[in-house]
């Protein structure tokens, strides 16, 4: 018997469900997409949560403690372990602004949890998308959850505040349709000038962001003189050897930086090698989306969140 794999559309459906009518629509669209996004590199990921209300988060925050009330309620249920010291209003899930997620078996039957390179890889989409990852967090690691806070706290955010976020969907690099095109492009592009041998499929993966390190590191040996290997791999010799790139400067470098901000959803409005004002307003707007100093300068800082 001949085992077929999920369908994307399966596993839309199911997250959509999964993410509740609550779910903020900026997030609701940036989960879709990421799930998408995954689908095309051979990654089935499906949204468990999204959307949890204060009464559900009560009943999560209830197990395992003794005594919980909430709006008069008895929440308690020493059946269950403890699985959150969240409150009501003290998650993101409750005000529609956070998903968790989750792989998905090849057949979509069984739900993986390992994190492993294709779970981190969910998680860059995911970042790229606008999220913010909880395995990035240092104090406790919250790997399945994705957020968009808007910079608003739980107490602005149970005041009625509403978050200003900004869908990264529709200007998203890897989306479908003329994007597309322009990626190939820069495929094509990477293999005659590096011989990187990438495939020309018009979607931002592993082996493009490789072939763009690639190409960073031959110009930097090639125009600066540095001796670093053509790996592409970032690295902290990387780094230091990269140059600032700013306003009026032309070359391979700069195209390979316009490339780096678009593939990351920043369109400079022109892949030409020349730093213009487009490219200026990209790298701000970049820099300041990394919460990196936003000078329009490009240099080992804003190359290590491009390439990092
Ligand atoms: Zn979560």
């Amino acid at each position: 018997m001949i085992k077929l794999a999920v369908k994307l559309k399966t596993l839309l459906g199911r997250s959509e469900k999964n993410m509740g009518s609550g779910i903020h629509p900026v997030v609701k669209e940036s989960a879709l997409e990421m799930v998408k996004q995954a689908y095309q590199e051979g990654i089935y990921v499906e949204i468990s949560v999204g959307y949890r209300s204060m009464e559900e988060q009560a009943k999560l925050y209830g197990q395992g403690r003794l005594g919980y009330n909430y709006g008069g309620k008895n929440y308690s249920d020493l059946s269950k372990p403890k699985v959150t010291d969240a409150m009501p209003g003290q998650s993101y899930h409750n005000y529609g602004l956070a998903i968790d997620y989750f792989i998905v078996s090849d057949d979509g039957r069984n739900a993986i949890w390992t994190v492993d390179a294709k779970w981190r890889r969910v998680a860059a989409i995911g970042k790229s998308l606008g999220f913010a990852w909880g395995g990035d967090w240092s104090d406790f690691k919250d790997y399945p959850h994705l957020e968009m806070t808007g910079g608003l706290t739980y107490s602005q955010l149970k005041a009625g505040t509403k978050p200003n976020l900004i869908s990264k969907v529709n200007s998203s690099a890897t989306k479908k349709g003329s994007s597309n095109q322009s990626i190939k492009s820069i495929q094509r592009t990477l293999n005659s000038r590096y011989n990187t041998k990438i495939n020309i499929d018009g979607y931002y993966g592993p082996n493009t962001k490789k072939a763009l390190i690639k190409g960073f590191q031959t110009e930097l040996n090639k125009q600066y003189g540095a001796k670093i290997n053509v790996d592409g791999i970032w690295g902290p010799q990387t780094k230091a050897a990269s140059p600032n790139v700013r306003r009026g400067a032309k070359g391979n470098i700069t195209y390979i930086l316009q490339a780096a901000l678009y593939l990351e959803g920043h369109n400079p409005h022109g892949i030409d090698g020349i730093f213009g004002n487009g490219t200026e307003i990209a790298v701000k707007a970049f820099q300041k989306a990394k919460g990196i100093s936003a000078d329009g300068i490009a240099g080992g800082n804003t190359f290590t969140k491009l390439f990092g």
